[in-house]
């Protein structure tokens, strides 16, 4: 099942090039009093109300795809996690590692560890990126993102496809400079995910994805999520092994080689093969 979020808060289910307002479902959500949960209600849900969305695709208002304003799937998540360097090619052009083998690679990854990006940085692919700092180099960073289903900590990575919901495409901004990572990664609107949700079990094999970015028509970055150096069970055991993971927790994967700036009025597409392909402008 393909999840979105749309206009003003409307949740969807993606069909073809129909979205199906299944709003409606939300009323089944537990009502919180403050203080309210550090995870999100929706994604934590998820495997309960899906007989009532399903049911609810069936009957709801249809609009066409292209006629809706995307927001980001996932609307409160507790984190943002992220991977540094996850692609043998992308650690090649950071550092200078060409001549590690596949362990010693894993442990220079592991030294930087997972770092976060603010929440307040999420976007959809409909609200674009707006660049603070345009007199700086800003990249685009496009990576599979890994929506969290439950709670956990220290998972196996043989069990971490238990605790995943879905997945959705990513855009890691970035710009560059001396500062932290958290910071020069957590601009307002600098973490987009979208254009929805694909729920895990429309994605038997996440370890075998195509991904590419075009800026303006022009092919950036490309890669297959097949030469992750941690794949999604090692970076959620990880992950896991530092913080209890959420439902709605986002985890970016790392980003393969070709990161490149981006300047205000262009226009990136990014596409991942079993879960489609955003276009985000640039502001
Ligand atoms: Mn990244």
């Amino acid at each position: 099942m393909l999840i979105c979020r749309f206009d003003n808060e409307r949740l969807g289910v993606v069909q073809g090039e129909s979205v199906v307002d299944v709003t409606s479902v939300l009323s089944m959500l537990p009502a919180h009093r403050y203080p309210l949960p550090t995870y999100d209600p929706l994604i934590a849900g998820l495997p309960s109300l899906r007989p009532a969305l399903e049911d609810a695709a069936r009957h709801g208002e249809r609009k066409k795809l292209t006629d809706v304003h995307l927001l980001s799937p996932v609307a409160n998540p507790g984190k943002i996690m992220a991977a540094p360097v996850n692609y043998a090619d992308h650690l090649k052009e950071a550092t200078d590692t060409a001549a590690l083998n596949h362990g010693k690679k894993i442990e220079e990854i592991q030294k930087v560890g997972i770092f976060l990006k603010a929440n307040s940085s999420l976007q959809g692919a409909s609200q674009g990126v707006r660049l603070e700092h345009p007199q700086r180099r800003n990249d685009h960073e496009v990576e599979l993102v890994v929506v969290i289903g439950k709670a956990g900590r220290n998972i196996e990575r043989a069990r971490a496809h238990e605790y995943i919901a879905g997945y959705s495409i990513g855009l890691d901004m970035t710009v560059r400079g001396p500062e932290e990572r958290s910071m020069r990664k957590s601009i307002d609107t600098f973490s987009v995910v979208g254009p929805w949700l694909v729920t895990a079990d429309e994605i038997p094999d996440p370890g075998r994805l195509d991904m590419t970015i075009h800026v303006n028509g022009e092919l950036r970055q490309q890669a297959n999520t097949a030469d992750l150096l941690m794949d999604i069970g090692a970076l959620i055991e990880f992950s896991s092994s530092f913080y209890t993971v959420q439902p709605g927790d986002l985890l970016f994967t790392g980003t393969p080689a070709g990161v490149g700036p981006v300047q205000p009025g262009d226009c990136m597409v990014a596409e991942i093969s079993g879960i489609g392909r955003m276009q985000v402008m640039v502001r």
